[in-house]
């Protein structure tokens, strides 16, 4: 029988973050309001510099997470890097094996993957719904950034300057190019 699991106050929720946006940002406030700290899993850690999969690193996604909830005065998170694996059955035990021992629940709506993979583990999964998704949604912030409409409102300050920093505009348009 699998041992019961010691409070931690610790969440844990996983995202691409391609780019992170608003949206996010809220669900992480949301998210801080009923647990001391959250673990934030960047998914996907391997990939980036396409335009199905992310465009930007593990190392840039980061850097707009961290600066970004630094910017709000929040200090009370993780961020672990988390490639995927060729197995679903064994992804819930990779990432016990790259994150802060302990998280008391997880929390996710989309897509059902994530949901069952942490509940057939045993976890609690609360689900926590993102804001105004018609202009809160990394797919459509990454057309906005492509067709040169204004994205910077849908993103915190700290992402638009890391995007303009590292060339990203640029990068998003060469690879629509090379997509095609
Ligand atoms: P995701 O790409 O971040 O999310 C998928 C979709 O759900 C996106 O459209 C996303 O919008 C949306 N979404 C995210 N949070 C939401 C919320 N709170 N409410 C409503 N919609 C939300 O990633 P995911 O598919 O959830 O998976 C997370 C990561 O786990 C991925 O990197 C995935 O590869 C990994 N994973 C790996 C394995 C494995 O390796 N075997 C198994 C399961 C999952 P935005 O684009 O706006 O964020």
């Amino acid at each position: 029988m699998a041992k019961p699991r010691k409070e931690t106050g610790r969440a844990f929720m996983v995202g691409r973050f391609q780019p992170f946006h608003n949206g996010h940002l809220a669900v992480i406030k949301e998210i801080l309001k009923e647990n001391r700290s959250i673990i934030i899993g960047i998914g996907s850690a391997q990939y980036s510099h396409t335009l199905k999969d992310p465009p930007f690193t593990a190392g840039e996604r980061h850097l707009m997470i961290s600066s970004s909830l630094e910017q709000e005065g929040i200090y009370n998170f993780y961020l672990v890097p988390i490639e995927d694996v060729n197995s679903n059955p064994l992804w819930v035990a990779h990432v016990e094996s790259l994150t802060p021992p302990g998280f008391d629940r997880v929390y996710t709506n989309n897509p059902p993957l994530v949901r069952r993979l942490f509940q057939e583990s045993g976890y609690e999964v609360r689900s926590m719904k993102l804001l105004n998704r018609k202009d809160w949604s990394g797919t459509s912030i990454r057309k906005k950034i492509i067709s040169g409409e204004d994205w910077k409102s849908d993103v915190p300050k700290a992402v638009a300057e890391i995007i303009e920093e590292i060339d990203g505009v640029t990068r998003l348009r060469e690879l629509t190019q090379s997509d095609e």
